[in-house]
């Protein structure tokens, strides 16, 4: 298993925000995690990097149990996380922002430099010298997610990746993530069916902090009673 996460239970203050979420992902899957505004989703990635520790339960990361480390040591380990609001590095330019991304696991060689990453996706070779915040929404995101390539991550988190994009950004995106999901285990968040379930092959639907369905994105395309139960359509 590349990850595991084990009935974890998260607060903000005295507030329960995750009610024992249990998730597991193989090396090389994608998977998404589905639900509405509010349901635990980014809470749920935030809980597995470390940025909001579980107060019990368990994440086991590529067979290390991870609970309570630190961020930084988590992504370390090799894990990147792509948050819901970019923090994109404003007054650095787009090599400059995938620069600051480039971490070498010890002991491993990481392929990637920002000319790769500009030979790959030539939309932000265009782009390399511009100042980073001076970018459109679509723009960031592609750079964001490019960002945590950077470190070659072994598990990619990615959340909301298409919040508020035009469509066809969504579509750049959508490649870029089969690109990624070619080499890399991905878990990213959604709020409705369409474009999570063209891009993963499973999925987990939370609400109020619980797992409350798991199926293969061809049951869930199939299964409208569930779609507007949980999600937005
Ligand atoms: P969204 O699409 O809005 O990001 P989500 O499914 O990612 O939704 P979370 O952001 O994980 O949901 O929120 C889960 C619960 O935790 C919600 O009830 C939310 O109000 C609460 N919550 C999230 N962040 C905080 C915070 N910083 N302080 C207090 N409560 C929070």
């Amino acid at each position: 298993m590349m990850l595991e996460v084990r009935d974890i239970h998260t607060y903000y203050g005295e507030s329960h925000a995750l009610q024992g979420v249990s998730l597991s992902l193989k090396e090389g899957e994608t998977v998404c995690l589905l639900g509405r505004n509010g349901a635990g989703k980014s809470t749920t990635l935030r809980s597995i990097i470390g940025l909001n520790a579980p107060r019990s339960g368990q994440v086991i990361f590529a067979g290390t149990d991870v609970t309570g480390w630190p961020a930084y040591r988590i992504a370390r380990q090799g894990v990147g996380l792509v948050p819901e609001d970019r923090r994109i590095f404003p007054g650095l330019t787009v090599r400059e922002n995938l620069e600051v991304g480039y971490y070498q696991r010890p002991g491993t060689r990481n392929p990637w430099s920002p000319e790769r990453i500009f030979d790959e996706y030539p939309m932000l070779a265009e782009l390399a010298n511009q100042d980073g915040s001076t970018l459109s929404g679509g723009q960031q995101q592609m750079l964001a997610v490019a960002r945590s390539l950077m470190s070659a991550p072994r598990l990619l988190l990615l959340d909301e990746p298409n919040e508020g994009l035009a469509p066809v950004i969504v579509k750049q995106i959508g490649r870029l993530l089969d690109d990624l999901s070619k080499t890399t285990t991905i878990l990213f968040t959604d709020q409705s069916v369409h474009f999570a379930l063209q891009h993963a092959r499973r999925a987990y639907i939370l609400e109020k902090g619980r797992v409350v369905h798991e199926a293969s994105s061809e049951a869930l395309l199939d299964d409208e009673a569930i779609q507007h139960r949980y999600l937005s359509v």
